[in-house]
């Protein structure tokens, strides 16, 4: 699905050269879950962010099946995210005027959803809490309206960025095991940065990073069953 083929990301601030990324190769194949673990500074973010189109490479190629990402104009990226691509921040970016139903609702319009939003609320646990603002919610609920939200745009992959950061413990657990859930049973691709090393052993692919180099790619044969989350 995607071939990162020897891609390197200098970043240049006045006199300071930064090496993120040092000749990088990976590849996700469709219906993966991949957690990419490191220190910080790693890279980590800054790979996320070129596979994704956020940022541009300064070498190397990225191909999205037969499309190379790395030769877009930025408005050709711009187009190619919002139809093949989601995003889940750790700054939910939810609109706060709107309720949950109506954040999810936005996604829908942007996409070809095919779920019925209620369905997908009920997905993530908030069918009580669809006719509420953001500031109603707690931050772990108002994650899973983001999280509704990106696959109410049906995207062919989903890119989080530590996105339980905020949450505690037990919170973000369930939210990466939902997101383990969108993997199997919506099967999206799914692409996770996380500290967390539970989760870290329930994915496909583990990509470990230091110093902008991938370090160790660990292949796991995890079986996928569907599970039930108790939201409380
Ligand atoms: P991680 O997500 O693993 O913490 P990042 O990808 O954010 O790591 O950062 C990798 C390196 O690139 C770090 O040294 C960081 O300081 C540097 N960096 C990241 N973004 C920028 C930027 N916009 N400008 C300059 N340096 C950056
Ligand atoms: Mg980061």
């Amino acid at each position: 699905m995607i071939t990162v083929t020897d891609v390197s990301k200098v970043y240049q601030s006045g006199e300071v050269e930064t090496h993120a990324l040092k000749k990088i190769n990976v590849m996700i194949e469709n219906g993966e879950f991949i957690v990419i673990l490191g220190p910080s500074g790693s890279g980590k973010s800054t790979l996320l962010n070129v596979i994704s189109g956020l940022d541009t490479v300064t070498e190397g190629t990225i191909f999205f099946a037969e499309t190379e990402l790395t030769a877009l104009s930025e408005r050709e990226m711009t187009k190619f995210r919002r139809d093949h691509l989601g995003f889940i921040f750790q700054q939910y970016n939810l609109l706060q005027n709107l309720t949950a139903y109506e954040n999810v609702q936005i996604g829908a319009d942007i996409g070809q959803n095919p779920f019925p939003i209620d369905d997908l609320l009920g997905k993530v646990g908030l069918t009580k809490a669809r006719d509420k603002y953001p500031y109603q919610l707690s931050g772990g609920e108002q994650l899973r309206v983001s999280v509704a939200r990106s696959l109410a745009k049906n995207p062919d992959i989903i890119f989080c960025d530590e996105p339980t950061g905020s949450l505690d413990e037990i919170n973000s657990k369930k939210v990466l095991k939902l997101l383990q859930e969108l993997n199997t049973a919506y099967e999206k691709t799914i692409v996770v940065i996380t500290h967390n090393a539970g989760i870290a052993e329930m994915a496909d692919k583990v990509i470990k990073m230091n110093s902008g180099e991938i370090i160790e790619l660990i292949y796991h044969d995890v079986k996928k069953d569907a599970q039930d989350i108790s939201w409380g």
